[in-house]
């Protein structure tokens, strides 16, 4: 791509998204494999139910012998055996008989449906219960009646789950219930976090004069755990050009698929990051007209991709969210990378300058419509109401006012209990 100074958010997505690629796939343990992208279909070896069961816990019998049967003239059968979950009863029921069986028992043969207990004159659940010598039938059943089928949730040789399917804890179920316990799924990304300033002292360290603490370094590896992939936290480097490159080497030697650091991206005379990617990578981009995150490199180091976050705390945060989340689950094999969004009515007037601008807001329900409400200042350094908001309200390209009362889009972080 030319190399590009000020373009639009959707122009640097693309961009982001063209320069990274699906990782291959690997086989992970089935727990592992939560919230992971799989790399190719599954095929069921077994049928699902595997045998006919009941999904009561009742009496099997042939349906023709209890059509009549009613509460003050019962048809009575003779119990021929018990059926626990798990055992097989080798008899085959005759006309006049029954089996007491339990919910997921196999059905005997001869059998075509259940009666629950409720409907005898056993209405007693439990094994303990001494096996009665008849039974007395309150009410007809029809064939099939309380009966699952064999296949009749999954067949033997059916394409269970795509290849792209992203694993919820009810597909690992499936797959446990399918003897699949080693599952193809796409590796996780592995992102080296690196946090430029000469300003930035550890988490651990008091504050001494001038400094801050580094509190980007964190936040993006919080954001790549949540995304489901591996961070890699290249710590702090100073404002030289060599110490980023010392420590970008370390995130080479750990063979990661992406680089993210914050900070030293726009025009001060310290920003080196930008002068690492020029000299020794490239840049395909270093401005976005988004707000905030303005200063925004993308390029390549190593050959790895890299993407030079602004500095400024929620800047960082929000452009990671709008690009590096995009990055991120694209590599992991997933296919949509924007989050929730819906239309909200804005509660109080929002101005922008003509940049794409994410305003960080609360998203409400109220009645049926959803409302949006800013959560107060929104200096790009101030982290409280990134705290307080769960939505950011996009203002588009161009638009310099929105007013109260007006139709916006909200990106929705998250989707709080306690609002919705
Ligand atoms: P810069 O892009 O280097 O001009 O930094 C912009 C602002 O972000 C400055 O106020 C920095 O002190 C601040 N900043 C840079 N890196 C971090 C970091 N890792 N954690 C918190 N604040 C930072
Ligand atoms: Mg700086």
């Amino acid at each position: 791509m030319a190399k590009k100074e000020y373009i639009t958010v959707q122009e640097a997505l693309t961009a982001v998204l063209d320069g990274v690629q699906v990782l291959p796939t690997e086989h992970v343990p089935l727990l592992e494999a939560l919230g992971r992208v799989l790399a190719e279909p599954v095929t069921a070896h077994d049928n699902l139910p595997p045998f006919p069961n009941s999904s009561m816990d009742g009496y099997a019998l042939r349906a023709a012998d209890v059509a009549h049967a009613t509460e003050n003239v019962p048809t009575v059968l003779r119990v021929i055996g018990d059926i626990a979950a798990g055992a097989i009863m080798k008899t085959a029921l005759k006309p006049g008989e029954a089996a007491r069986i339990m919910t997921g028992a196999p059905m005997p043969s001869g059998a075509d449906a259940v009666i629950p207990v409720e409907d005898t004159n056993e209405p007693w659940r439990g094994r303990e219960r001494p096996l009665p010598t008849h039974i007395n039938i309150h009410r007809p059943v029809k064939p099939n009646d309380n009966v699952r089928h064999i296949g009749e949730d999954i067949q033997a040789g059916q394409t269970v789950l795509q290849a792209g399917h992203a694993l919820r804890p009810q597909e690992v179920g499936i797959l446990a219930s399918l003897g699949i316990h080693h599952v193809p799924v796409i590796r996780r990304p592995k992102v080296g976090v690196l946090a430029t300033g000469d300003e930035l002292i550890a988490v651990e360290s008091p504050l001494t004069p001038g400094k801050i603490r580094n509190s980007n370094g964190y936040t993006q590896v919080a954001q790549v755990l949540a995304l489901g992939g591996i961070p890699i936290s290249l710590g702090i480097a100073r404002d030289t050009e060599n110490d980023v490159r010392d420590k970008l080497q370390a995130g080479l030697d750990a063979n990661v698929d992406l680089f993210v650091s914050s900070a030293g991206v726009s025009l001060g005379a310290y920003d080196v990051v930008k002068a690492v990617l020029e000299h020794e990578g490239n840049v395909s981009f270093w401005r976005v007209r988004m707000r905030p995150g303005k200063p925004l490199a993308y390029g390549k180091y190593g050959g790895i991709p890299y993407l030079g976050l602004p500095g400024n705390p929620v800047s960082a945060m929000v452009s990671f969210e709008r690009f590096a989340r995009a990055a991120i689950l694209k590599m992991a094999g997933h296919t949509k990378f924007d989050r929730p969004q819906i239309t909200v009515t804005l509660q109080d007037d929002i101005e922008s300058d003509g940049r794409e601008s994410y305003i960080r807001a609360v998203v409400e329900k109220q009645g049926d419509a959803y409302i949006g409400t800013t959560t107060g200042g929104q200096g790009s350094h101030m982290m409280t109401s990134l705290v307080k908001a769960n939505a950011l309200l996009i203002v588009p390209e161009n638009v310099k006012f929105i007013a109260a009362g007006e139709q916006v889009t909200a990106w929705m972080l998250d989707w709080p209990e306690k609002v919705f």
